[in-house]
């Protein structure tokens, strides 16, 4: 049984990233939310694409009214009235002053605001009532971004802020990596879709289900291949299909040590090199992970839908991020107070769901009601957090601090 830090570092060893030439989609900035940037981005523009002015009020020049006070007020000339979106005609001389927006380009001559807060107006005669200071609320050109300067980095996930900034920077086609493509597949006797009636002894297939979901919100395809019976036969058929579709390939059941735990013999038969077979982690003890020369990573995971889900989040997200070529792809941990007894056996990692809570600025950790066992879906519902129980500890009491994987 490997250790799971162990077991971790060599999956995300044997993750071959896609490649930023080859395994690209050009899409449009409609199309980009979400998607992994292939490509740096720099643009040809400054930002501020020139001089404008921060705030409503009077462009002038610092000289003439860097001296001026209540008592001692500075009477300019209005000479031109600037709106965002114009270009300025006049340049302004000693003594003149523009009417000038927020957003608006200054006119030459100019480099200071005066708030019009700060200011008097008589038709063409402006009072400057207190003196700014220099330079006072002009955004400078090229003050927030310099052209040809690195501007978005390869492998970040692009979101709100960062479609504002390619909006901006007028790229409206990129290149982001192709989604991965992940086969799934249910493998066991008792399984039924949630379509068909229930005969004693059958089960559910929800692991098809919740992998699919899971593979979606991180960004992959998922490709579902059904359920495949504990028969060798159909299931090196399914398993060989699955390889040969996919970027990665999930399969749930039959890699324990029972009767019709087909699975790891079958990746073997199809020329798979098999790297892990266990894990000391619970749940999830019985991990498979085999590559194949087309690069597919297989990874061959308990049945149990807790198990099944636990190993999804801990082992297979990382690696499922590192190869959709995303930068930061390693699992995040926070520190947090337990509200109640974390149990474990101590002699496996043990991970227990819950939920998180931030209060007051510090994480709480709310184990699951009900019973802790890995085939117990119900209570996993709603969980965003796993608190770790490190292997040779077997309690952590309510009121310690705890390690928690943020889902
Ligand atoms: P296995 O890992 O094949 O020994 O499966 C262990 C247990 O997990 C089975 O007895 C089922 O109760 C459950 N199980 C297996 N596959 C699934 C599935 N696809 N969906 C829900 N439960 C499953
Ligand atoms: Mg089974």
């Amino acid at each position: 049984m490997l250790p799971v830090t162990e077991a971790e570092a060599i999956i995300l060893d044997l993750v071959q990233v896609l490649d930023s030439q080859q395994d690209v989609e050009i899409v449009n900035l409609e199309a980009a939310s979400d998607r992994i940037l292939a490509a740096p981005i720099t643009s040809k523009l400054d930002f501020p694409h020139w001089d404008n002015s921060a705030m409503d009020g009077y462009a002038v020049r610092y000289q003439d009214v860097q001296d001026c006070s209540p008592d001692s007020p500075v009477i300019l000339e209005m000479v031109e009235e600037i709106a965002a979106g114009y270009q300025p005609c006049v340049d302004l001389k000693s003594g003149q002053t523009a009417r000038i927006f927020t957003g608006a380009m200054l006119p030459k001559g100019s480099d200071t605001i005066v708030i019009q807060e700060n200011t008097q107006r008589s038709g063409d005669r402006i009072t400057i009532l207190a003196a700014p200071k220099p330079q006072e609320f002009v955004r400078h050109k090229g003050a927030f971004y310099r052209a040809g300067m690195p501007m978005l980095e390869a492998g970040i996930t692009l979101k709100a802020a960062d479609i504002a900034v390619l909006a901006t920077a007028q790229c409206t086609e990129l290149s982001v990596y192709r989604r991965p493509r992940v086969a799934i597949l249910s493998t066991g006797d008792e399984l039924v879709t949630p379509e068909q009636p229930l005969q004693p002894g059958q089960i559910v297939d929800s692991n098809q289900y919740a992998l699919a979901s899971f593979v979606a919100s991180n960004g992959g395809i998922p490709l579902r291949l059904g359920i495949v019976p504990d028969q060798p036969e159909a299931l090196k058929n399914a398993i060989a299909k699955a390889i040969n579709s996919a970027d990665i390939v999930l399969s749930t059941g039959g890699v324990s040590v029972g009767d019709y735990d087909y699975v790891d013999r079958i990746l073997a038969e199809l020329g798979g090199t098999l790297h892990i077979r266990s894990v000391a982690v619970k749940p999830g003890k019985p991990l498979t992970v085999a590559t194949f020369d087309n690069s597919c990573l297989y990874f061959g995971i308990p049945g149990n839908p807790v198990s099944a889900l636990v190993s999804c989040w801990r082992f297979v997200q990382p690696a499922l991020k590192k190869l959709s070529g995303q930068k930061n792809y390693e699992p995040m941990f926070v520190k947090a107070r337990t509200r109640y007894d974390l149990c474990a056996d101590g002699k496996r990692e043990t991970y227990l769901w819950g939920q998180l809570h931030l209060v007051e600025g510090e994480y709480e950790f709310a184990l699951a009601g009900g019973s802790h066992s890995s085939g117990n879906l119900i209570n996993l519902a709603q969980t965003n957090g796993l608190a770790v129980v490190p292997i040779g500890q077997k309690l952590i009491a309510k009121g310690e601090q705890v390690k928690v994987m943020t889902l």
